[in-house]
């Protein structure tokens, strides 16, 4: 089909839902069939500048509207995206290739953000305290930044935006929101819900496109703060750009999880925590495990009852059979990435297991789920992020071990332990170095009422997104203290 017959991802500057033409454009897929669904135009400055311009002139009336009335307009968004799961379930799986469970998990985690921002009101009270000083009281009040923007990546189209329009709307600035480029379809449907909702124009613009939109959000004058979640090579640089532009950043990157198993834990629920985990989204999931650690002598009856449950995994286009597990990886480039991978570590000396390239053949971009022994942590394996359905196993020989070798990753997203002890989970709890801990919990997942933990290389600010720590980055506060003598009382004034 020739590329004008697709679609052009619509974007939405100043309330208005515009078809903006680029020359450069990219492919949006449908992953399970490897069929183009639509066009990503790769917009620039100019379309960037309207998008400040407006949310410039809508910060005025919305920052200043009192939070009770902004709330009213998030409790009507709330009910609006419950009466639309479906269809943004749909939306999710088609253009990501998650299963529709999945992407209502997806929808779900942002819809809780939606539910904790309706409580803006509690959220941002100041504090004060009276006599800080003789005659002297003290509060204090927080303030919107002014224009926000979120940058976000391909693999949670709902949840990621609403971990940050949502709150930062809430708090009175206007956003810019720059979905991943592989999958805007979610958003144009999240923004048009917001729209719906009865937001005034200005306040939430969308707008398309890579690198020089992303770059443009980091060097633009006007603009206070930026959110962003992806890789971390782009999260380090957008981190280090937008600082040197003065900016507020929270940036999210990658990943390199592990799920511990000792001897003692219990083996059906933790069997079944590690295959969600682990192939789960096809592994394309920032908190998705990719160690399995097997303490001592569990590790060979772990090996042989997650092989086996990777034999019986159903593997497929997620919208043409709901009894699919997995669905397929995002595109191309990232199936033959992951294909390279396995070839190199089975090059490196561990034993592979379960071999997911044997799906590669199949239409649409699948990899199945792969497995593999005798990984230690001198190999490449234990340490790069795979994104993908890979699980390598290792064998440390106590607990004390098992920590010292995770404590040598450079990333500190998430760790989980599976143990009935609760002198191991202590211990686990104590030592390891990342900011999501799991206990008998496959995926410590991000919870719309608790700051998002990442440390290290997975992060790169200081207040991380949701919870208490994304109302304070979303606002600024200003300290308050005022006199009122008694003297006062009686006198006329100049
Ligand atoms: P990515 O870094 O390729 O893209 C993220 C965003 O950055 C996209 O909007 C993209 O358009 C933009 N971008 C890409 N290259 C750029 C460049 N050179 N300069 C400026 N902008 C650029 O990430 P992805 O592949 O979409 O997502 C997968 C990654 O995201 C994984 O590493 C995963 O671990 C991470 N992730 C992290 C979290 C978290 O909370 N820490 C959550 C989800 C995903």
């Amino acid at each position: 089909m020739p590329s004008e017959s697709y679609e052009i991802v619509p974007s939405f500057i100043n309330g208005e839902w515009l078809s903006i033409k680029k020359d450069r454009c990219t492919n949006v897929y449908n992953p399970a069939k490897g069929e183009i669904i639509s066009k990503t135009p790769m917009c620039g400055n100019k379309e960037l500048n309207k998008a400040v311009e407006a949310a410039e002139k809508a910060f005025v009336s919305w920052s200043s509207l009192p939070s009770n009335n902004r709330a009213q307009i998030l409790f009507n968004y709330r009910s609006l995206l419950k009466d639309n799961l479906e269809e943004i379930a749909k939306i999710i799986s088609t253009e990501n290739g998650k299963t529709l469970a999945e992407a209502k998990g997806d929808i779900q985690r942002g819809f809780e953000v939606v539910e904790f921002a309706c409580g803006i009101s509690q959220l941002s009270k100041g504090e004060s305290l009276a006599e800080v000083a003789p005659n002297i009281d003290a509060t204090t009040i927080r303030e919107p930044l002014g224009i926000c923007a979120g940058i976000s990546p391909f693999n949670f189209p709902a949840m990621v935006p609403m971990w940050m329009f949502p709150l930062a709307i809430a708090c009175g600035n206007t956003f810019i929101l720059k979905p991943s480029e592989k999958v805007p379809l979610t958003a144009v449907k999240l923004v048009k819900l917001f729209e719906k909702a009865g937001l005034p124009k200005g306040v939430l613009n969308l707008i398309h496109g890579g690198k020089e939109i992303v770059d443009g959000l980091c060097t633009h004058p006007k603009i206070s703060a930026i959110s962003f979640v992806g890789s971390s090579i782009v999260g380090h640089h957008v981190y280090s750009l937008a600082s040197r532009n003065g900016k507020r950043v929270q940036a999210g990157g990658a990943a390199k999880n592990a799920l511990l198993v000792m001897g003692d834990a219990e083996p059906d629920s933790t069997l079944r925590a590690i295959m969600s985990s682990s192939f789960g989204c096809a592994g394309q999931r920032c908190m998705a495990g990719s160690l399995l650690v097997g303490v001592g002598d569990v590790k060979e009856s772990l090996k042989e009852k997650v092989s086996g449950a990777i034999d019986k995994l159903i593997v497929g286009d997620p919208i043409k059979n709901e009894k699919t597990e997995m669905g397929p990886v995002i595109d191309s480039n990232s199936q033959e990435r992951i294909s390279k991978i396995i070839e190199k570590v089975e090059k490196n000396g561990a034993s592979l297991i379960n071999d997911g390239r044997k799906l590669i053949d199949n239409q649409g971009y699948f990899i199945g789920p792969t497995l593999f022994d005798n990984v230690n942590p001198d190999m490449t394996v234990f340490s790069e992020e795979i994104f993908g359905p890979v699980l390598s196993i290792l064998n440390p020989k106590n607990l004390t071990e098992a920590i010292q070798w995770l404590n040598k990753l450079n990333y500190g997203n998430g760790a989980t332990i599976f143990t009935t002890s609760g002198a191991s989970a202590k211990e686990f709890r104590a030592s390891i170095k990342c900011g999501m801990v799991g206990i008998n919990v496959g995926v410590p997942a991000p919870m719309a009422m608790f700051p998002f933990s990442g440390w290290n290389e997975s992060f790169y600010g200081d207040l991380h997104m949701q919870g208490s720590e994304g109302v304070m980055f979303y606002t600024r506060q200003k300290v308050i203290l005022s006199r009122w003598d008694n003297s006062y009382k009686d006198k006329q004034g100049w």
